[in-house]
């Protein structure tokens, strides 16, 4: 079990500037006071009522915890240290300062597919590793692949937010319906058993937008992302794919297939000719096949923009909640939001997606 320090921790750290939101707090940099060195502080905010919506279950901050630990690896972000007080955890994690890998990317003019596959070794092996250990991310989407800096020419890779993350224990069924709509995998929404397969169905999500700048299953709603998803309604649209490899498309073929057994595992994918070119003639596929980057700077102002727009929503929703809870004569008034939950849960297939902060519709 992980040591959940009760010290305060800005006896330790001095709290810096915001780096990111997620749905249950800040990640801030803080500064070791001992050592001057700079880290991410995740402040996440525990639930102080069993069915209240705001914030995080105790167990659930364990959980991640428990798995920042078993994932050590280059290309995964590092867990220091964790801290908590009455009403917050506080996980001191590895300062990831390259930004997301779609900005790095969106910033250039060109980029040969050989190029890019250099990133997508690096998040298949991180992910190779967790698949190992038995571990499935089930978050995966271009907010949480960044760069380990801004510095050098060629940044690592790191995977970063594992508050979906799963570890399978043998013979155990789990079931989560949990995501972010473009990036899911059927069986999620079919509510089915689920394995570390359902991340490698992200991958080829991943990748089929890092090629064309187009998102495979992107409806106009929610709603009607998932049923594309479901009838697995996609396709390589010449218009955008005219400067892919044959290979990449195998690629994203072979990953985006209904049945998760029949799934590339990420081992698999990193012997995949794309990736690992054996002939020479695949090797000069990949150097003459670029991305597009012209819809993909596109595709990323759009999905920046998206997340603005979710993160202003979701402030709105946390104001009124935060009114709610205190102007209500109820005495229990977050007992509410807790009927308000089951109400969802049974009435809209949908609405059980846990809506992470995304650019999702
Ligand atoms: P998370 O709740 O883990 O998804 O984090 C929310 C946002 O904080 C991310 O989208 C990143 O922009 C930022 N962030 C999270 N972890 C780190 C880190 N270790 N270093 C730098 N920024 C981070």
């Amino acid at each position: 079990m992980a040591v959940f320090k009760p010290e305060n921790v800005e006896d330790f750290y001095e709290i810096g500037e915001v780096l990111g939101s997620g749905h249950f707090g800040q990640v801030r940099q803080v500064r070791e006071r001992a050592s001057g060195t700079c880290w991410a502080g995740k402040f996440l905010k525990i639930r102080k009522i069993a069915c209240s919506r705001l914030g995080l279950d105790r167990s659930s901050v364990e959980r991640e915890v428990e798995i920042l630990q078993a994932v050590q690896h280059p290309n995964i972000v590092a867990l220091k240290d964790v801290f908590e007080s009455r009403a917050e955890v506080v996980l001191i994690l590895e300062l990831v300062s390259g930004g997301e890998l779609f900005d790095f990317i969106a910033e250039k003019e060109n980029l040969l597919e050989s190029e890019a596959i250099e990133f997508m070794k690096q998040i298949l092996e991180g992910l190779g590793f967790m698949h190992s250990r038995n571990i499935a991310h089930f978050d995966l989407k271009p907010e949480n692949i960044m760069l380990s800096d801004k510095v050098s020419p060629h940044p690592n890779i790191k995977l970063i937010d594992f508050g979906l993350a799963h570890r399978f224990h043998q013979g155990e069924e789990y079931r989560s319906t949990s995501g972010t709509p473009q990036y899911i995998a059927p069986e999620v929404i079919d509510s089915e058993p689920l394995s570390t397969a359902a991340d490698m169905w992200s991958i080829g999500v991943i990748t089929y937008i890092l090629l064309s700048g187009l998102s495979p299953f992107q409806g106009e709603t929610d709603e009607e992302t998932l049923r594309n998803i479901i009838a697995m309604n996609y396709e390589f649209d010449a218009r955008y794919f005219s400067m892919t490899s044959s290979m990449a498309k195998d690629f994203i073929q072979k990953l985006l297939v209904k049945n998760p057994i029949d799934r590339m595992t990420a081992e698999e994918c990193l012997l995949h000719p794309w990736i690992k070119p054996i002939t020479r003639i695949q090797v000069a596929k990949r150097n003459r096949s670029s991305i597009n980057m012209k819809n993909f700077k596109k595709f990323n102002a759009r999905r920046k923009w998206k997340m603005s727009f979710n993160m202003v929503l979701m402030c709105n929703r946390l104001v009124q909640l935060k009114v709610l809870c205190k102007g209500s004569s109820d005495p229990d008034p977050l007992q509410r939001q807790c009927e308000s939950d089951v109400e969802d849960t049974e009435t809209k297939p949908a609405s059980l997606l846990r809506r992470r902060l995304s650019s999702s519709s």
